[in-house]
């Protein structure tokens, strides 16, 4: 009997908001699939009829305009209404959001599954037989809300996700970790059609980590394209808010057209039947451009300064991406980093690549080669007072875990609420609810219980919250990932920059709240050692723990935690005196039961 054995088929998917990729490693080299129109990208695109047909990909970009087309779902995939500002099309549902079609709502998911399967029949057409399983890749600065729903996509297109993959680590294998020496630090620069991604990486030991990620989740390509277009329909005397949604399909087009020319011309021609035209410089070009290029170049720096590299370190600096393509981000990346920016990869290419040989990796078709990731915001649990206490900190190498013991604040409590959190602000109110929990235990004296909470993220950046009741060892799992929908306003990138923003205001709540917890700890218990050993003080010292006191009670009304702190600090001295006699009084009562 002939026997062979034969590896089973991953493909590799680059699952983009404007445009996707599949592909696979044949004969150890990485190939993307053509789909039946011939092209290896697959516009993210999908329409639904009335009586539920589905189009995907350039036939239903095909009808944009004319009918209600849906495009760059990634941007609201995992997230919640509140975090999304794009309202068109979009309903809320819960906390979470459905998008509108002729077939009724859909879910951000069945959405992304409709290109999935698209994805998978182009694959399962060009290497004839069934393909079961991927590998998908995500921004690196997908939080796992996000991570866990595309996932779910693959799930409902069909697919075995057997790795969420990041995509600077999928570029990064694509440039080949053989060009790549032992300790060397590259940075992965992708600027595509509607998100913006930076990461620094090294190679550390044969092993590739990612040391820091920073991003804008919208910020792209669509970006220079409407501000491209809006300033032509102003000069050619147009108002945005009179066109109807063919002309401005028509409009965005040409301004996409002409955006494209730009980045090989020194000079393009807006053009618009009926209507005129005119030209664009590229100085004008710069001018639509400059506000994007500053956030830009912000993201850029805080990936350094979170990675701890110096620009002068790096080694390369890989442009991926379709707008890595405009010769002026290729100007200003050069400018921020101080060295020309790496062009061999394939801009549009590399992501779906790299996702191909890591499929390969785990089919066995490839030499295993480790790869590392890192956390993109912090992860906490909400403490006393309303704090945000931090068990795995942003840029964490995954997959990780971290745990920290907690008791009950109240005598008799018996039950304690976990709040999950992701984010970088001080107060928990600040940062997202990712999900939580309510942990019953034995009721008990207050500091009595003890309950140990552990987080653990797996390879695909899945979050799953373990709490034990250590007496009676029973144990609450929760697996973040799903309810990960419920995160609450803002985005990653404006999370991250508030944090910054706010830091010194956040500081300021800290310590107050911190100090304030410990003033109505201290000021009743001062209060009871006064009535039983008030009387052996002396006036001076009367008066110092009065003073005390009354520093810290004004300072409870106000909100500056410098004062409170100093307060609070003064009265724990001034008691001082009180606490040892206090002391000495109690374990007289010890010796001589009878009093003295
Ligand atoms: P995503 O990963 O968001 O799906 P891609 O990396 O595929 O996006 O990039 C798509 C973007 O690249 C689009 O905004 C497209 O207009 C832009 N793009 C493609 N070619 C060029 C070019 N020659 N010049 C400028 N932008 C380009
Ligand atoms: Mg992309």
């Amino acid at each position: 009997m002939n026997i062979e054995t034969m590896n089973e088929v991953i493909v590799g998917i680059d699952l983009g908001t404007t445009q996707s990729a599949v592909g696979v490693v044949e004969s150890g080299f990485p190939i993307l699939l053509a789909n039946e129109e011939g092209s290896r990208l697959t516009p993210s695109a999908v329409w639904y009829g009335k009586s539920g047909e589905v189009e995907v990909g350039a036939l239903a970009l095909r009808r944009q305009g004319v009918d209600h087309v849906i495009t760059s779902v990634k941007s609201l995939i995992g997230r919640r209404f509140d975090e999304v500002d794009e309202s068109e099309g979009v309903v809320r549902n819960g906390g979470g959001l459905l998008l509108e079609s002729a077939a009724g709502t859909k879910s951000p998911e069945e959405v992304s599954a409709e290109i999935l399967k698209k994805l998978k029949s182009v694959a399962e057409t060009q290497l004839g037989g069934e393909i079961s399983k991927a590998v998908i890749t995500v921004p690196a600065y997908f939080h796992d809300g996000q991570r866990a729903a595309t996932k779910k996509a693959g799930e409902m297109a069909g697919l075995e996700v057997v790795r969420i993959l990041s995509e600077p680590t999928a570029a990064a294998l694509s440039y080949g970790l053989e060009r790549l020496d032992e300790s060397s630090k590259v940075v992965v620069f992708d600027l595509g059609g509607g998100t913006f991604d930076v990461s620094v990486l090294e190679m550390r030991e044969g092993v590739f980590e990612v040391l820091a990620t920073a991003g804008d989740t919208s910020l792209g390509g669509d970006d220079f394209d409407e501000a491209l277009t809006l300033f032509a329909a102003d000069q050619l005397g147009m108002r945005w808010s009179d066109l109807d949604a063919m002309a401005r399909v028509t409009w965005l087009s040409e301004g996409r057209r002409v955006k494209h020319v730009l980045s090989s011309a020194e000079e393009a021609t807006f053009r618009v039947p009926f209507v005129g035209e005119i030209s664009v410089s590229q100085d004008r070009f710069r001018k639509l451009l400059s506000d994007h290029l500053g956030r830009m170049e912000s993201c850029c720096r805080r990936a350094l300064l979170d990675a701890q590299v110096e620009s002068g370190d790096l080694d390369s600096v890989l442009m991926v991406g379709g707008s890595s393509r405009i010769p002026m981000v290729r100007k200003k990346v050069a400018a921020i980093f101080g060295k020309e920016p790496d062009m061999t990869l394939h801009p549009d290419e590399a992501i779906a690549r790299g996702a191909a040989i890591q499929a390969g990796i785990l089919a066995g078709t490839v030499r295993e080669v480790l790869l590392l990731d890192v956390t993109p915001l912090s992860l906490g649990i909400e403490t006393m007072g309303g704090l945000m206490n931090i068990l795995i900190p942003r840029n964490t190498t995954i997959p990780c875990k971290a745990g920290e013991m907690f008791t009950n604040a109240v005598d008799f409590q018996c039950s304690m609420k976990i709040q999950v959190l992701q984010g970088e602000r001080e107060l928990a109110k600040d940062n997202w609810e990712l999900g939580g929990f309510e942990l019953p235990f034995e009721a008990s004296g207050r500091g009595q219980a003890r309950v140990g909470v552990e987080f653990r993220i797996d390879a695909d950046g899945i979050l799953s919250v373990l709490a034990r009741d250590v007496a009676t060892g029973k144990d609450t799992v929760i697996e973040v990932g799903s309810s990960a929908v419920d995160v609450t306003e803002a985005k990653v990138e404006r999370m991250v920059s508030q944090s910054v923003e706010f830091a010194f205001e956040d500081m300021n709540a800290r310590v107050f709240e911190e100090a304030r917890l410990k003033a109505n700890e201290l000021l009743p218990a001062v209060k009871m050692a006064l009535s039983q050993v008030g009387d052996l003080l002396d006036r001076s010292e009367l008066q110092e723990v009065a003073e005390a006191r009354a520093k810290v009670e004004k300072a409870l009304l106000g909100n500056q935690s410098a004062l409170l702190k100093e307060g609070v600090e003064c009265l724990d001295r001034a008691t001082e005196s009180m606490a040892t006699l206090l002391i000495e009084k109690a374990s007289r009562s010890v010796f001589s039961p009878q009093g003295d």
